[in-house]
């Protein structure tokens, strides 16, 4: 961190908040130049408050140089995480598929849709139970009994199986049952369910908030982190333009830049992005070829009656075409789909 002092401060000033700041554990040069004197700050400055800084009489500007979270960031991690859901890898090479509806509907539904995604080579099962709904009229979801036809889906095909959290009293039940906990879009910022998330020994996949920078989401990623919780999948799912034709926008290059930034795995879900079926199959193909670690792909044996995301789900057979494609880009891209 380098805080610039303003013209004219006394060294007597500066000589102050650089004790203030040595109190902190951290090793402050101080170089005197032409009118103006600057502050080097080494150490770990994580826990420095720039905003109590920049309101300092003396202080002209303050700049972070190294970046707010560690645990996540990939200079202090140079190799990817691999994270291991069973026999299924995700990152480092690895890539996988994870299929299914928006929402746990019925059992007939899930086990059904949980046999074609397997038989077309996904190797994770998603759907939800919590559904968070922009409206409170809309369907919420099935709740405990969903996540019980979950595992019959899951005992069924031997499929492990993702689904989403929305509050931090189901942990206990969630750490028994399922395995991968996914933190939705919009509690992304949810940092009281993130750091209970954090104390789960189960990986967690998180979502992209619809209007979060890369920052943003890896310190999200990093509040899970920082409890203990090191199995992060992160997930791109499009997020909020001035465009109205699709649902969101997919942001390609969150891929290459955020691994960049992060070791963690970073998945593409081709549907929330899009919001519409003809639109799944090239989004997942550019997140292939992008670099993506995997896809999460919303599949329903009846999409026109879906309860939730019907315009925006694979049919089966549908979903079967594009896993012809996807191994067929994945190979040249070098990973190994599993
Ligand atoms: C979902 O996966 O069904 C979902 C609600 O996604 P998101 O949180 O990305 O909107
Ligand atoms: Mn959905």
């Amino acid at each position: 961190m380098v805080i610039v002092m303003k013209p004219g401060t006394s060294q007597e000033e500066i000589h102050r908040l650089a004790g203030q700041l040595e109190e902190q554990g951290l090793k402050v040069g101080i170089t005197n130049g032409v009118g103006c004197s600057i502050l080097g700050l080494v150490g770990d400055t994580t826990a420095v408050d720039m905003d109590k800084l920049s309101i300092n009489d003396h202080v002209e500007r303050v700049m972070r140089v190294s970046e707010p979270y560690k645990r996540a960031n990939r200079k202090f991690h140079p190799e990817d995480t691999v994270v291991r859901v069973g026999d299924v890898k995700i990152g480092g090479g690895n890539f996988a598929v994870m299929a299914g509806p928006c929402s746990v509907e019925s059992e007939a539904q899930i086990i059904e849709v949980a046999e074609d995604v397997k038989a077309s080579g996904a190797s994770l099962l998603r759907g939800g139970a919590f559904k968070p709904r922009t409206s409170p009229y809309s369907f919420q979801g099935m709740g405990v009994e969903g996540l019980e036809l979950l595992l019959e889906a899951r005992a069924a095909t031997g499929l492990p199986v993702v689904t989403e959290i929305m509050s931090p009293k189901y942990c206990e039940l969630f750490e028994e049952k399922v395995d991968v906990v996914q933190i939705g879009a919009r509690n992304m910022q949810n940092f009281d369910l993130l750091k209970e998330v954090g104390k789960m020994s189960k990986p967690v996949l998180l979502k992209r908030g619809l209007s979060s920078t890369y920052e943003e989401w890896i310190m999200s990623a990093e509040y899970i982190m920082s409890e203990g919780n090191e199995n992060v999948i992160l997930c791109e799912r499009g997020i909020r333009t001035f465009e109205t034709a699709t649902r969101n926008t997919l942001d390609i290059s969150a891929i290459p830049e955020v691994k960049r930034m992060s070791h963690l795995p970073v998945i593409v879900d081709p549907s929330h992005s899009g919001g519409y079926y003809w639109l799944v199959e090239p989004l997942a193909m550019a997140a292939v070829a992008a670099g993506a670690d995997g896809l999460i792909v919303e599949v329903h044996n009846d999409p026109a009656c879906a309860k939730c995301d019907g315009q925006q789900s694979l049919t089966p057979k549908h979903f079967d075409q594009l896993m012809d494609k996807v191994r067929t880009l994945t190979a040249l891209t070098g990973k190994t789909i599993n």
